[in-house]
């Protein structure tokens, strides 16, 4: 079972440098039977498919790396359904999809991998075609208690219907996912928006995109410049016809770009001037993912609570984001799930980063963090579990935020499907 564990690398820097117990690229229901009766406590795995967040190695914890087994993607023209692994990259999936002139509404990076669909998935687009976990179909894998799956939206008995809503945003309590069908949509052209904009700006965009149509979403990134980015999709001669209304009211916004792409694959989020995405070996990083309604009447306040969190940030590095949802990602589809908080139109997310090694500067960077978290929490009150925190002292806060009343039934999963605890700990 050992392999090589020298040989993992991550794109996350914390993951990166974690001195990982032991790596593993395959699994099965042996192997899984064996970790239930081996684990000592408080071991359990972590499962890596794109390696983006800091929870997908750590020290002394083993690692089940699905980006060399589990990479495979398939499309059936006939049901515009696509198959893909666990360690399938987003990146790699919309490549593969143009192909055919489809896409899958992924977020603002290529480069998360299937943790993107199994936590939510906010896509610019989502507004229109909801989050990633509402186009799942299919779902193959194993239980923590090593028992494999096969669960089809539409072939659900009753015993399985908790399963899929439990996978559908807290998949990575007690299940290793190896493979999902989903179903992906046809390509359009995407209008964009982009460009540096003042802090009196940002507050009249932000009231402006509070009454966006379902193809057009916002979101930007503030930092000690603000960056914007407004993404429409033009499906219909309607919509094309609403885009040139908006290229007139951006007017007023001089700094503002405006360009016409072929479709979301050709797009790449954030400029690299900004440096926010760099994977800058000497940082290590936490992200904090917020919810909220709309901010309609706040949008000044929001603003203005933004401007203090970023004089107060530590260090160049750290910088407070958000992209728009709402329209379709209200809707729960066939069945419900752990993406509770429906009524979010907005998540805001907190990127706090330090020098490694530096626990005097991590100190100071998470005390940030936790901060500017409190400041944001009467706009967005609720989580965004798109990254783990079990190494954090916010996780049991974070839980109840993110699952609310779910959060029980969620624990009676993982005692059914996980007794052992060799998954990520709730
Ligand atoms: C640059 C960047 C931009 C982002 N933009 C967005 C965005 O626009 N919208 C959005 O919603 N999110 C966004 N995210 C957040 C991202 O989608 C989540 O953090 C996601 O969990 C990362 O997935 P991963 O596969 O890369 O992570 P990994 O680090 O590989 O895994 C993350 C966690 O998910 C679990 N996991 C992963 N795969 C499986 C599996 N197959 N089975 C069981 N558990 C699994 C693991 O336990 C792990 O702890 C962004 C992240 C980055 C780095």
């Amino acid at each position: 079972m050992i392999e090589n564990k020298k040989s993992f690398k991550a794109l996350n820097q914390n993951s990166n440098d974690a001195d990982i117990k032991d790596l593993i690229y395959k699994i099965n229901k042996n192997k899984i039977i064996e970790f239930n009766k081996n684990l000592f406590k408080d071991e359990y795995l972590c499962i890596c498919s794109g390696g983006t967040t800091s929870s997908c190695a750590k020290n002394n914890q083993i690692t089940v790396d699905l980006r060399k087994n589990y990479k495979q993607i398939s499309y059936d023209k006939n049901t515009g359904v696509a198959t893909i692994g666990g360690g399938v990259l987003m990146g790699d999936l919309l490549n593969y999809l143009e192909k055919f002139n489809r896409m899958f509404p992924i977020g603002l990076s290529k480069l998360p991998g299937i943790g993107y669909i199994l936590t939510g998935g906010i896509s610019p687009l989502s507004k229109r075609y909801g989050l990633a976990i509402d186009n799942l179909l299919n779902v193959k894998g194993f239980f923590g208690n090593g028992d494999f799956f096969s669960l089809d939206i539409d072939n659900l008995n009753k015993k399985e219907i908790p399963i899929w809503e439990g996978i559908k945003g807290a998949a990575p309590f007690f299940s290793i996912i190896t493979e999902v069908a989903i179903q992906t949509f046809e390509n359009f052209p995407i209008q964009v928006f982009d460009g540096f904009v003042e802090e009196e700006e940002l507050k009249e965009l932000i009231a402006i995109s509070e009454t966006f149509p379902k193809n057009f979403s916002f979101q930007f990134i503030f930092s000690d410049n603000i960056y914007v980015y407004i993404v429409g999709e033009l499906k219909t001669e309607e919509e094309k016809d609403l885009a040139q209304k908006y290229i007139s009211i951006f007017q007023r916004f001089p700094s503002l770009k405006n360009k016409i792409y072929r479709n979301l694959n050709q797009i790449n989020f954030f400029p690299k001037e900004l440096n926010i995405f760099e994977l800058n070996a000497n940082l290590h990083s936490e992200v904090i993912s917020l919810l909220g309604k709309s901010l309609k009447g706040y949008e000044s306040e929001f603003v203005e609570e933004l401007i203090e969190i970023n004089a107060a940030k530590p260090n160049k590095a750290c910088y407070v984001a958000i992209q728009q949802l709402g329209d379709q990602s209200m809707f729960e589809n066939k069945y419900s799930s752990y993406f509770i908080h429906r009524e979010a139109c907005w998540k805001p997310w907190i990127f706090a980063s330090w020098e490694k090694n530096n626990n005097h500067d991590k100190k100071l960077v998470i005390n940030w963090m936790n901060e500017a978290w409190n400041k944001l929490r009467r706009f967005f009150p609720y989580i965004h579990l798109a990254q783990l925190h079990n190494h954090l002292n916010s996780h049991q806060d974070e839980l109840k935020l993110a699952f609310g009343s779910k959060l029980d039934e969620l624990k009676d999963l993982k005692r059914i499907y996980d007794p052992s605890n060799i998954l990520p700990p709730l």
